[in-house]
């Protein structure tokens, strides 16, 4: 469907202030402005996206009241409490200033599955609103099953129930479920997942996948929601590169002429992404693990992500001068890009959901290291199911990590067949998005589907 005919109609998007979730949002939004949309992004103020990136979009600052709020990782639960007590009021404000203006027609609501405040507002000012999912299927569908779990008091699981799948949630095991298993869940935990996967008055689910990678759990998903549900993903690789920047940290650019002197798939990428942190034990073991392995790397290693350190002090002393011109270490990297230079063979991740679709998408077999959440679903997914990717066993032995790598990058059958799958994986998930593909055709549903709204 090309560019709407009549009105140019309004979509106002509401995205969750943190990088895995921004950067999806942001796609969406270039994805619905190429469909004809006009496009607003009421965000935070706090990890505001940079309008220059966009001038296509009009951008609105919500106050959040964040200001000298603890904004940690470890207090996330009461930064979303805080954003959705805080930005319903001026959200409504604000929609109603447009809504004056009688040339302009506000389409529907698209908000973050976190950003719940949305569909209140959309209520109130009888907007549709739809919401939208940055994480896998799996993962939203796990939610329904710890609730039940947790309402038959079967929480905390012992150390040897772990390894056990769990019923219904097969291949996933109780060690993959995305929250705390070996202890009671606090009622205020509990609470937030309940909003999390309600969807409330919404009229339908986005969903950042396809289903070449979910196709059984989307086809689940009516057993929870009667509304439409659109698999339209992956996001990245319907957007123009000239839109793509959505980081809010510098990307150092300078990694792309280094690895333009490494020898084709020979380099390791590594990255946790943006919130996951690791102790000085295991950065010190990787770092090990790293040199003794012999591979060229390319690693981020973002600031404050080791145990609240500077950057790169904890290091082994000497590693540096150790490993040479084999490694380089960065503190944010342009990753789409680096997954897309023929230097790179493989992928250290902790498996977040972007980065698992930016790494399929360019068919980097990958090294799993989850570290919370969603990406310990993943990468149950990435190295058994879709058997694309290695679970690192142990992050805090070196002698692990080396093997690790080894097996990915050196060991000729392992690293073949699991590249030749990913190349397979990635070929139907790019037909997947092209003409007459699933998340092509329900992009174009989703298109009329809000183009339908009165
Ligand atoms: N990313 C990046 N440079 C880096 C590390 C990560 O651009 O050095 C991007 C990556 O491409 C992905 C996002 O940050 O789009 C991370 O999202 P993901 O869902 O993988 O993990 P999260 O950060 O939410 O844990």
């Amino acid at each position: 469907m090309g560019s709407l005919s009549s009105q140019k109609r309004m979509v106002v998007l509401v995205p969750y202030c943190f990088q895995g979730h921004m950067t999806p949002m942001l796609q969406l939004a270039s994805i619905l402005h190429s469909k004809g949309f006009s496009i607003v992004v009421a965000h935070t103020q706090f990890n505001s996206p940079n309008p220059v990136n966009h001038p296509e979009f009009i951008f609105h600052a919500l106050p959040d009241q964040l200001d000298g709020f603890d904004t940690s990782f470890v207090n996330l639960l009461n930064v979303m409490e805080a954003i959705n007590s805080n930005c319903g009021a001026p959200l409504v404000d604000y929609l109603v200033e447009i809504m004056k203006d009688k040339g302009q027609v506000i389409s529907c609501i698209i908000y973050d599955a976190i950003m719940y405040f949305a569909e209140a507002v959309a209520s109130q000012l009888n907007l549709p609103s739809i919401v939208l999912r940055t994480s896998g299927v799996v993962f939203m569908e796990s939610f329904h099953d710890i609730l039940r779990l947790h309402s038959q008091n079967r929480f905390p699981f012992p150390d040897s129930e772990l390894e056990n799948p769990v019923p219904g949630l097969d291949p996933l095991r109780f060690k993959d479920l995305p929250v705390p298993v070996s202890s009671v869940l606090p009622e205020k935990v509990i609470e937030f997942y309940e909003s999390f996967i309600n969807i409330r008055s919404s009229a339908a689910i986005i969903w950042n996948t396809t289903e070449v990678l979910e196709n059984s759990a989307l086809n689940q998903l009516h057993l929870h929601y009667k509304v439409p549900s659109f698999a339209i993903g992956p996001f990245h690789t319907m957007v123009p590169a000239s839109s793509s920047t959505t980081s809010f940290l510098k990307e150092d650019r300078g990694c792309i002429a280094w690895l333009d002197k490494q020898a084709p798939n020979s380099v390791l990428y590594m990255s946790l992404g943006s919130l996951s942190t690791i102790d000085e034990k295991e950065l010190q073991e990787t770092a090990w693990g790293l040199a003794n392995s012999d591979q060229p790397f390319l690693w981020v290693i973002r600031p404050s992500s080791v145990n609240e350190s500077d950057w790169i002090e904890h290091l082994p002393e000497g590693f540096q001068e150790m490993v040479g011109d084999r490694g380089l270490i960065v503190k944010w990297a342009p990753q789409k890009e680096v997954l897309a230079h023929p230097a790179v063979g493989g992928f250290w991740s902790h498996c977040g959901w972007n980065s698992t679709l930016e790494s399929i998408c360019e068919a980097v077999p990958m090294i799993c290291r989850p570290c919370f959440a969603d990406q310990l679903v993943n990468s149950r997914y990435l190295n058994h199911v879709w058997k694309v990717g290695l679970e690192l066993e142990q992050p805090s032995d070196r002698s692990v990590v080396e093997k690790t790598i080894r097996r990915l990058m050196v060991d000729n059958s392992e690293g073949k067949e699991m590249r030749q799958r990913m190349l397979d994986l990635k070929t139907q998930v790019e037909s997947s998005v092209r003409k007459d593909g699933t998340s092509y055709n329900s992009l174009n549903d989703l298109t009329a589907f809000i183009a339908s709204f009165p």
